[in-house]
């Protein structure tokens, strides 16, 4: 006979989410040891196998149990948690019993912890991408751990811009930590921080909600609710909970222009405790604004209780006063009170009681943003127009001024000044530039029009084809970066030949080269594929070429492959380019 013992975590509940090692240990196994309503969720993949499950509430009992019948009888048994049995589990239990017995790998019962998806993953993965970052766990149970501890680490992670996945947040009698731990999170994080409630996760009553830090409470939380509250970079896209992988993120004019939803922007710094952005883009209305007060009085209630106990009498009894004139203000008074309102007077009461001076919304806002909100470089590249070459210093005074201190401005290869600058509000920035007469581009995978000067502007005809190319096609986002070369004369100087796509006007009709190599040493010119386009022709012929390009390129594909791999645009055959001979270094390389 030889016992084993496992520690099986089956995931949120449902049949998919449990790992094929988790069956396959369960169907190993002799004994099922697990609180009932756990046995039920796996019920279906059992066989003979005997279940301790009916009395044996006591965790400590059950994992004694299992060791027993391990050792003692020989026996395979599986102890099962939900979740992960490692994630506030029966995994940590196990083994302190194990610990206590003088239980070693080399001389007891074989132990094998069988990993599951824990509460922070499968409620995370419906929220949509919170977690992302780095991210906690705070379990809100106080029954084996000091609320002064618990308190302490929800400080510690609101203070550190962790994602936090809160478990066990209430139950039946546990109800005032959830409401303490919105208070503490709200000394450091914007009420319009996401905050995603998910009960039953996989399983039957499942349920999801995506709210706000100032508005969570007015929700339904209990035993089988996970709640992830968003670190400051976190937003709500089309109801899911997003965090972005980093804090310093780029942004350029195409994002500027498909309107940015304002918290993408993360305007923390602008208003942060606005009424306006806390409930702008909510789906609870006003009505539930309204309703906030009847569920803020447990609460205020609630927190004041535990806060008093450290106060003096006095103190204890003035905050309840306090208390009591909130609750008591007319219904018209309660219902223009915002939700932050009423968690800001809620600290203070809970502040006074303790002697504490509560900041000014406002002051803890810049602190909050301050330390937290997450630098977004701006970028965009700035020209003085299509043909136009020269920048007046009135300009180069304004691009200054935009870039400041914390900007810079880069001359690229391409003709390009790129302006980035660390700001939330890229629109201040651009106005100002355009007004001036700028014409800016997005960079990246972008169409880019790189226009000669038309020998500043004498010869002009050419100017209105590379505007209109310009217009139509400049910015447009492309599975790889493409540069469309268009030069006024046959001397093409400014080397559209050299681009991706090159257009040269010569006597008044178009010549198009085709999949320059623009850089490497084995660089080439593009295939010249047609002469003498006639002029009316140009602009639409280019932009199905593009078009072609942006809809079957893979993601990345330079034009030059692209072309060299579909064989053919628009009746133009790719053939291969004369090859230079390229001579090994002597050197090396
Ligand atoms: N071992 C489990 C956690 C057990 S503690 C795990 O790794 O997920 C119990 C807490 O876990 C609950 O109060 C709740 O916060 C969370 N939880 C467990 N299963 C859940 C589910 N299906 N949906 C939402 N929350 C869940």
């Amino acid at each position: 006979m030889s016992g084993k013992l496992f520690v099986i975590g089956f995931g949120p509940g449902s049949f998919e989410h449990i790992t094929k090692r988790a069956r396959e240990a369960i169907q190993e196994s002799d004994v099922i040891i697990g609180y009932s309503t756990y046995v039920d969720l796996i019920r279906e993949l059992l066989t003979d196998q005997e279940i301790v499950s009916t009395g044996m509430t006591e965790e400590v009992s059950r994992a004694r149990e299992a060791v027993r019948q391990a050792e003692e009888e020989g026996k395979k048994v599986a102890v099962i948690s939900s979740g992960d049995a490692g994630v506030y589990g029966m995994a940590g239990l196990v083994y302190e019993v194990l610990v206590e017995k003088g239980w070693t790998e080399a001389t007891g019962v074989p132990v094998e912890i069988v990993p599951g998806i824990s509460a922070i993953n499968s409620c995370g993965a419906l929220l949509g991408a919170p977690i992302m970052h780095d991210a906690c766990t705070i379990s809100l149970s106080d029954h084996l751990t000091p609320w002064e501890l618990i308190a302490r680490r929800i400080d510690a992670a609101a203070m550190a811009d962790f994602v936090i996945a809160l478990y066990n947040p209430r139950s039946g009698r546990r109800t005032r930590q959830i409401v303490e731990a919105q208070l503490i999170l709200l000394q450091y994080r914007s009420p319009d921080t996401p905050v995603g409630i998910v009960k039953s996760a996989f399983r039957e009553r499942e349920h999801v909600v995506v709210t706000t830090l100032a508005q969570m409470l007015e929700h339904d939380i209990g035993m089988l609710t996970t709640v992830i509250v968003g670190n400051s970079s976190t937003f709500v896209y089309d109801g899911k909970m997003i965090t972005p992988r980093g804090y310093q993120r780029k942004y350029t004019l195409t994002a500027d222009e498909q309107p940015l939803k304002p918290h993408q922007r993360l305007r923390v710094e602008n208003e942060p405790w606005s009424l306006e952005a806390a409930s702008e883009g909510q789906k609870e209305g006003a009505g539930s604004i309204a309703a906030a007060p009847s569920r803020r009085a447990d609460h205020l209630d609630g927190s004041l209780s535990l806060d008093t106990r450290a106060a003096t009498h006095d103190t204890g009894a003035a905050a309840a006063q306090a208390a009591t004139a909130v609750l008591e203000a007319p219904p018209a008074r309660q219902a223009e009170r915002s939700p932050l309102d009423w968690a800001m007077q809620a600290l203070a009461i809970a502040n006074e009681a303790k002697g504490i001076e509560t900041q000014p919304a406002a002051s803890i806002g810049a602190r909050t943003a301050a330390s937290f909100a997450p630098e977004m470089i701006f970028e965009c590249a700035v020209s003085p127009g299509v043909a136009n070459k020269k920048i007046t210093p009135q300009q180069m005074l304004a691009l200054a001024e935009a870039a400041g201190e914390k900007g810079e401005l880069e001359y690229t290869p391409h003709h390009q000044i790129i302006l980035r600058v660390p700001t939330a509000n890229p629109e201040g920035i651009t106005a100002r530039l355009r007004q001036l007469g700028l014409i800016l581009s997005p960079i990246g995978d972008v169409v880019q029009v790189k226009a000669c000067d038309f020998c500043d502007g004498e010869k002009k005809d050419g100017i209105p084809y590379a505007e209109e190319l310009y217009q139509k096609l400049g910015g447009k986002e492309m599975p790889k970066e493409l540069k469309i070369g268009f030069n006024g004369c046959g001397m093409a100087c400014y080397g559209a030949v050299k681009e991706d796509i090159g257009i040269v006007f010569r006597k008044g009709k178009f010549d198009l080269f085709l999949g320059a190599k623009t850089v490497g040493r084995n660089a080439h010119a593009g295939i010249p594929v047609a002469e003498g386009i006639p002029k009316e022709e140009i602009v639409p012929l280019v932009e199905r070429i593009v078009t072609r390009f942006k809809q079957e390129a893979f993601p990345n594909e330079r034009f030059h492959k692209f072309f060299q791999r579909v064989g053919e645009l628009e009746g133009y055959a790719w053939r291969e380019p004369a090859k230079a001979e390229i001579e090994s270094a002597a050197c090396g390389d």
